[in-house]
């Protein structure tokens, strides 16, 4: 059988600017993987998943990921080494699931996730820089992509610490 993701080329991006931190790894896709999103979203506890613009976040203990129809990243990587068995080992782990396609049910159940709006209401929007992000908004938004972590904004208030956690589950 084939495989459902056959090659890809790896890209680390490093921390926000003046940053020092870890990195993020993005595979990048030749083959389309948007099909088995629902797959994943069955198989991947805690999983976020929003249908219509095609993006599946999962959170563990170690990192965040995101799936997309032609990328899957991963955060929290020290080096281009830990980055490349990170990403070899989640693409082995969807080409698993999608092998296994047939058990499984397919989950089309959305648990939207937050608008980038939504996430910038609750930052202090003060745009201090300290996070390595030029603005809050554009703290929000990776924060939204798994590209950041809440932790990097050193001036958040514990409720809307709080609150945020809750938004990403
Ligand atoms: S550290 Fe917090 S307040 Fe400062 S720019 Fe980043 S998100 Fe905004």
């Amino acid at each position: 059988m084939s495989k459902l993701i056959n090659s890809y080329e790896i890209e680390l991006n490093p921390p926000p600017s003046g940053k020092s931190g870890l990195w993020t790894v993005s595979a990048r896709l030749k083959d389309d993987i948007a099909e088995v999103l629902p797959y994943l979203n069955a198989e991947l506890k805690g999983a976020d998943y929003d249908h219509n613009a095609q993006v599946l976040m999962w959170k563990t203990k170690e990192r965040r990921y995101m799936f997309r129809p032609r990328e899957i990243s991963a955060s929290r990587i020290e080096d281009r080494e830990e980055g490349a068995k990170v990403a070899q080992k989640i693409v082995d782990d969807v080409n698993r699931i999608w092998e296994r396609r047939s058990e499984i049910k397919p989950n089309f159940e959305q648990r939207k996730l937050p608008t980038v709006i939504d996430i910038y209401k609750l930052l202090p929007k003060t745009n201090c820089k300290e996070c390595g992000y030029l603005t809050c908004m554009a703290f929000a938004n990776d924060l939204r992509e798994a590209q950041a972590t809440i932790s990097q904004c050193p001036y958040l208030s514990a409720e809307n610490k709080d609150k945020l956690l809750q938004l990403f589950g």
